[in-house]
């Protein structure tokens, strides 16, 4: 059983990235990448989301959701929004929050997703 491994090339992790510089150099259509977006949305519990938005990045998408609730930019609800990728809307702030009021959905949450088109989140 000779020539078992004989179709293995080893090759170096520069030598890959130079074969990939190649092909994207000579290739005019776009390398297609499953680029990771991030989907804004909100709710009550128990229920599926009322509202989805998909964003290309982060930050984009808890920005988007401090502006749908008008959540003050610095406050614990848009901290924990930032930190967790998830905050629940109707719970209490502290004793001496401003940030209780009917939001009009109980959370709001931001998922990343590798789906690979970030259409299909937006409807149409
Ligand atoms: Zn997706």
């Amino acid at each position: 059983m000779a020539g078992i491994g004989n179709g293995i090339k080893m090759i170096t992790d520069e030598a890959k990235l130079k074969y990939l510089k190649d092909q994207e150099s000579k290739n005019t259509m776009p390398i297609k990448k499953n680029k990771p977006h991030y989907i804004a949305m909100n709710g009550n519990h128990g229920y599926l989301p009322d509202h989805i938005t998909a964003f290309p990045t982060y930050s984009e998408a808890v920005q988007h959701l401090i502006d749908v609730f008008d959540l003050s930019p610095y406050g614990k609800k848009a901290k924990k929004l930032r930190e967790c990728g998830y905050v629940t809307l109707d719970e209490d702030g502290g004793p001496n929050s401003s940030e209780i009021r009917d939001f009009g959905a109980e959370y709001a949450e931001i998922v990343k997703c590798k789906c690979g088109n970030i259409g299909i989140h937006n409807g149409d």
